[in-house]
């Protein structure tokens, strides 16, 4: 990533790393990883783990890998694999291996390493440590009693180390149907942390996985599975969510307990929690966002108000914007919600920085400038980023009939209507001054065009008398515009807080019903002919954005629609959104 990441503000991760680095730990290594389950699209609570340990590694010089976690065969895709590993890259975390001309190249999987697992419980099993169990998924539950009551042991856990090697051999061989046996650690049906309770190792499953195919039926839990993950990979400090709190003590008793008398012990890495990043507006987790998809609440994972990855990539997103968000909010060890605003400004500095200036119209109404030769057209000259002079200039056509914004004429102006209306001279920026002298109305009374004079001596926006006007206006050349349609997004949740629900109501009677609203007939100038959507050597989507001028910036939808362009508003120019709610 690049070098404004490593700014980031330190935090209690790194105070551990470096009193372990000064104890000697591991040499002074320092290797994280990010360990995504294939069974859903990244979303942004992910960017947030992706930056924190690529950013970590980063900073100590160390390395980072990515793996998926994927020991379970039946939720897992690959198409969901392939997304993952273009959403890291995307953000620009580059892991131990990767290469621009191979999309898996150096991306390891859970799944390698079963047999090594296996292995490993099979020593456990010898040192006592672990049995088969024969009691049924409900039952194993039953038995595991209460925060204020031990559990009960379950019958078979006095079984012999021989029957027990001869049965876990047994359901690795697939003599047993789904769900009739489990292999279990044998710790503490009292143990005051519900986890040490004789936890589950593996359990039976008939499934195809989609990599390892049909070689396994019996799949690890992820409490086994993932410090073994870590513990292969040399990884020195496993960095996880606050709910893993509490399995931390499993996490260690299980390398402790294959180590303990080991003459070869493996590497024993170091877990620590953070809070998980939440934000308002919308939900996180997988599985809702898998059913906004399957419901269709929205229009699939990259739909430009999800919160994924791919969704805000398509909404115009920059990972530049993304990675500096994830270091603003910073890491905490307590769960605390994040304002959208604070993603939507981290977005608006990168984009104002880098955002061509454009001008559209996006609810059009017909401007006559009488006194404009008809059939002429001046080229007129526009400042293309006034926060970047290295951007130039470009030249915009000017003629006699134009399209304004609907919003900014009132034939009526209210008090504090600054823009254009009767009698009332404004500028049109880059442009002249003009003023109105009139309307058309079509037979139902409605406005259809305005009537307006110029001034040429204000051309390019200044009067050489040094009168003044109160508004300038966007505006695009009727004969040279270019359509297009324009989707408006709104929040996807209308309330901060979604999840918050009174029992038995469903957290999607919060979807706001005018998330999307989709603008056909607007138009562009004609400078966003060329304006398109490029895609990488992966098919990664990189959209052009742009600032249209007072309205947003906005970006190309890779949407093909016939008679022009598709544009999404990546977001507002200033949080309106607060103001516009708070209104009666
Ligand atoms: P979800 O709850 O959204 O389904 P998950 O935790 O099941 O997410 P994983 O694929 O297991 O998803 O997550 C991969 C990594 O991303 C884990 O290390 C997890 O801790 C981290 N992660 C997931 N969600 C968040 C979040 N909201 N904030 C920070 N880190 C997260
Ligand atoms: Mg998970």
């Amino acid at each position: 990533m690049t070098p404004d990441d490593a700014a980031a503000p330190r935090n209690f991760i790194h105070q551990i790393i470096d009193e372990d680095r000064a104890a000697g730990r591991w040499g002074g290594r320092v290797h994280t990883r990010f360990p995504p389950e294939p069974n859903g699209y990244l979303h942004i609570g992910h960017a947030k783990s992706i930056c924190l340990n690529h950013g970590l590694a980063e900073q100590y010089d160390g390395r980072f890998n990515l793996r998926f976690d994927d020991t379970n065969p039946v939720k897992e895709e690959q198409e969901y694999v392939d997304s993952i590993i273009d959403d890291v890259r995307w953000l620009g975390a580059r892991w131990v291996g990767q290469r621009e001309d191979d999309r898996t190249a150096g991306v390891l999987f859970s799944a390698d390493y079963f047999q090594r697992m296996y292995d490993l419980a099979v020593l456990l099993i010898r040192k006592g440590k672990a049995y088969v169990c024969d009691l049924s998924g409900e039952e194993v539950a039953a038995h595991r009693g209460t925060l204020t009551r031990p559990g009960r042991e379950s019958p078979n856990r006095g079984r012999s180390v021989e029957e027990n090697l001869d049965l876990f051999e047994r359901m690795r061989r697939g003599e047993f149907p789904d769900g009739s046996r489990t292999l279990r650690a044998r710790i503490d049906m009292a143990h005051p942390n519900l986890n040490l309770r004789d936890p589950v190792m593996y359990r039976i499953l008939h499934a195809t996985h989609h990599r390892a195919g049909d070689a396994w039926c019996v799949f690890p839990m992820y409490d086994w599975a993932h410090g073994l993950e870590d513990s292969i990979e040399g990884i020195t400090h496993s960095i996880c969510t606050l709910e893993f709190e509490n399995h931390r003590p499993l996490y260690d008793w299980f390398i402790d307990a294959l180590n303990e008398g080991n003459p070869d012990p493996i590497h024993h890495p170091r877990q620590i929690e953070f809070a998980r990043l939440e934000l308002t507006h919308t939900v996180m987790s997988k599985r809702k966002l898998l059913e906004l998809v399957r419901g269709g609440h929205v229009r699939g994972w990259d739909d430009p108000r999800m919160p994924t990855l791919c969704g805000l990539r398509r909404r115009g997103y920059t990972p530049e914007a993304i990675r500096r968000f994830c270091a603003d909010i910073g890491v905490a060890k307590f769960n605390s919600v994040i304002d959208l605003v604070r993603l939507e400004n981290a977005l608006r500095d990168d984009l104002n920085r880098r955002a061509p200036r454009r001008m559209a119209v996006l609810r059009p109404l017909k401007v006559v400038i009488e006194n404009y030769p008809e059939g002429k057209t001046e080229e007129l000259d526009a400042v293309n980023n006034p926060e970047d002079p290295a951007a130039g200039t470009r030249r915009v056509p000017f003629s006699r009939v134009l399209y304004l914004e609907r919003d900014d004429f009132r034939e009526d102006p209210p008090k504090g209507f600054f823009r254009l209306a009767p009698g009332r001279e404004v500028r049109l920026r880059w442009a002249y001054f003009i003023t109105c002298t009139g309307v058309e109305r079509d037979a139902a009374g409605e406005v259809v065009e305005v009537r307006c004079t110029y001034d040429p001596p204000t051309r390019g926006g200044d009067a050489p008398d040094g009168r003044k006007v109160k508004a300038t206006l966007h505006w695009v050349s009727a004969a040279h515009a270019i359509d297009a349609e324009v989707r408006l997004y709104d929040h996807l949740f209308a309330v901060p807080r979604p999840e918050d629900v009174p029992e038995g109501v469903d957290y999607k009677s919060n979807l706001n019903p005018r998330s999307l609203e989709v603008l056909t007939g607007c138009k562009l100038e004609p400078s966003l002919a060329t304006a398109a959507v490029r895609r990488d050597r992966f098919g990664i989507v990189d959209p052009d954005r742009f600032q249209f001028e007072r309205l947003g910036y906005f970006c190309v939808d890779p949407d093909a629609r016939p008679g022009g362009p598709v544009f999404n508003r990546t977001v507002s120019l200033k949080d309106t959104w607060a103001k516009v709610a708070a209104k009666p």
